[in-house]
């Protein structure tokens, strides 16, 4: 694939993996992370040393028991929990965020899931991280941190359009296993920067081609549903033409950024509540020009590297308005509580600091004022940190 996309002019790379490949540093990372900090350095040194190197046998998308990958459940929450200022109360769904009277929040009311009973906890700091647009939903329902109004607005996602097909140089390959690390992908990074410059493309940002196929456990990567090829097989001819599709196929997934804009909204649906009486959010959606540009970019690109590794398309490509998936079908939902550096236009600071409520920060997508091509989890986890970091400065400072 490497050598026929660079017959078009794509670049194709490695996806870089969030797993470890050897034990982490003890003696010396958790100096760097927590400078000055004894205590953290003291728990994170002794966690790093339970985590082990990946042995590349069980799919990570389940969860990793050595805790090689990167997941919060196993890496991020254990070392939190060492520290004994962690409580975890599980199965609390937060309603509201409570309002003091000079104006900062006091806590927060949440519904027991399983008993349908709400509790109140009191809080000197509040932090909203339930997922950008659950976040949003909360603030809206607690009627806190919006005198921009701006909460619920300019919610994105990524911009998704792709192609898929069978390669015959890919038939009939030798078996091997390729079970185990799962999700891993080519990757082809934005290439076109100065036709896009140039203005020759006709639409303003960048994506990127994430690649999907090989001999894994059979899925949409690998092969299922051959009657497209076959013509519908039994018996021994339908063995043998597993055997002979089986790791032919690819998939071209192109993801885009999405400028934001004024038509794509969350706000309260008057009607429709959930389980618990909780009013949910409605959405509003437009793709622009962009968009379907770009979504339509990446379908013609597509078909042209399959054409260079001589491949059969499923289906041809399309006008950019069918190709590109629906918004928010790509899960990489953010924006709706942006952050800014004015508080007539944005609803927290670059800290994810509510402008109109000192203590309730937010943490997750949400304050994403735009969403690169890539994947947004790596920048809200670095946004979280530099939150947390504000945090504790202002806390020491007694301004919290
Ligand atoms: S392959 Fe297995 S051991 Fe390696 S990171 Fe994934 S889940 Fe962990």
């Amino acid at each position: 694939m490497k050598q026929r996309a660079a017959k078009v002019g794509v670049p194709v790379i490695p996806m870089h993996r969030a797993v470890l490949t050897k034990p982490l540093d003890h003696l010396r990372l958790p100096k760097l992370l927590h400078p000055g900090n004894k205590k953290a350095q003291a728990i994170i040194g002794a966690d790093m040393q339970k985590r082990a190197a990946c042995f590349w046998a069980t799919p990570c998308g389940r969860g990793c028991s050595i805790r090689a990958n990167d997941q919060s459940t196993t890496v991020h929450l254990p070392p939190a929990m060492d520290t004994g200022n962690l409580d975890i109360v599980t199965d609390a769904m937060v309603r509201t965020v409570l309002k003091k009277t000079d104006g900062r929040a006091e806590g927060v009311v949440y519904v027991d899931r399983k008993t349908g009973i709400e509790h109140r906890v009191k809080a000197r700091v509040v932090v909203l991280a339930a997922s950008a647009l659950e976040s949003v939903r909360i603030l809206l329902n607690s009627g806190v941190a919006n005198s921009s109004g701006k909460v619920g607005k300019y919610i994105m996602d990524t911009v998704g359009a792709g192609i898929g097909g069978q390669i015959p140089l890919l038939e009939n390959m030798p078996l091997h296993n390729e079970d185990g690390a799962d999700f891993g992908h080519m990757y082809s990074p934005w290439w076109l920067y100065k036709e896009q410059l140039a203005g020759k493309l006709g639409f303003a940002r960048g994506y990127h081609f994430e690649f999907g196929g090989g001999r894994r456990m059979p899925d949409m990567g690998t092969g299922t549903g051959l009657e497209w090829l076959t013509g519908g097989s039994y018996g021994k001819k339908f063995k043998e033409d597993a055997r002979r599709y089986y790791g032919s196929f690819v998939n071209f997934s192109g993801r885009g950024e999405m400028i934001p804009n004024d038509d794509s909204f969350a706000e309260l649906d008057p009607k429709v509540k959930d389980k618990f009486g909780i009013p949910v959010l409605r959405f509003h959606w437009k793709w622009s020009d962009h968009e379907t540009r770009q979504a339509a970019h990446m379908q013609k690109t597509a078909a042209e590297i399959m054409d260079a590794m001589g491949g059969r398309m499923g289906s041809a490509p399309q006008s950019g308005e069918k190709a590109i998936k629906q918004g928010g079908v790509i899960i990489h939902e953010v924006g709706g509580a942006i952050m800014g550096n004015d508080a007539k236009t944005s609803v927290t600071n670059s800290f994810g600091q509510c402008w109109d409520m000192k203590n309730l920060f937010i943490t997750d997508g949400a304050t994403l004022c735009s969403n690169a091509d890539k994947n947004p989890t790596l920048t809200i986890m670095a946004l979280a940190w530099r939150a947390s970091d504000e945090m504790l400065r202002q806390m020491k400072r007694k301004e919290l």
